[in-house]
């Protein structure tokens, strides 16, 4: 299966001259969700890792059925205000201002080894951040995967210190 035509390009979403990677085409698809999960899956398998820590939102659909192939537990990184328990919030830059995200304090613990899962890398911004909160944890990042990566946008750049994986490249 070309798992890549079943991600659909939206012109100009969230604003004018973005062309938005929409992944809702590829989740409908048993075969092709199927497909993703089982290759990244696949991709950690022989990997030494204690959880799997997925990024709000669509990070969320991918990273829990990865951690469930790898019978590892999930951790979720979320947006500010919704986690219940203490919790280490990290800030990033946006083109125009800042955005944060959270983690709970005790979701990880010294030494830790986490492998990370969003949908999309386009500047890095985002999982540089989730980065930030695993390692003030104390943990480890073993591994940070993406089912899509957008090359043009060179986020890989300030991951180089990372294992940086993507099953689809534009
Ligand atoms: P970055 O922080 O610039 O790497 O942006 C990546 C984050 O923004 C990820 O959490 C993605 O879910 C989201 N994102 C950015 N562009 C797109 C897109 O075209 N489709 C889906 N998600 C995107």
């Amino acid at each position: 299966m070309n798992l890549k035509e079943t991600i659909r390009n939206i012109p100009d979403f969230p604003k004018e001259g973005v062309i938005f990677k929409d992944i809702t085409t590829m989740l409908k698809d048993p075969a092709a969700f199927k497909e993703a999960i089982d290759h990244m899956a696949e991709k950690y398998k022989d990997c030494d890792i204690d959880y799997v820590v997925g990024i709000e939102a669509r990070g969320f659909i991918l990273g829990a059925p990865i951690a469930l192939a790898l019978n590892k537990g999930f951790i979720p990184v979320r947006k500010p205000g919704k986690l219940p328990a203490e919790t280490v919030v990290a800030s990033y830059e946006l083109e125009y201002g800042t955005n944060q995200v959270e983690m709970h304090q005790d979701a990880i613990t010294e030494g830790d080894k986490v492998l990370i899962i969003d949908d999309l890398l386009a500047t890095g911004g985002t999982v540089s951040a989730a980065v930030d909160l695993v390692e003030r944890l104390g943990g480890e990042v073993i591994g940070i995967g993406f089912l899509l990566e957008l090359c043009f946008l060179k986020g890989r750049d300030i991951l180089s210190n990372y294992d940086v994986f993507s099953l689809l490249q534009e």
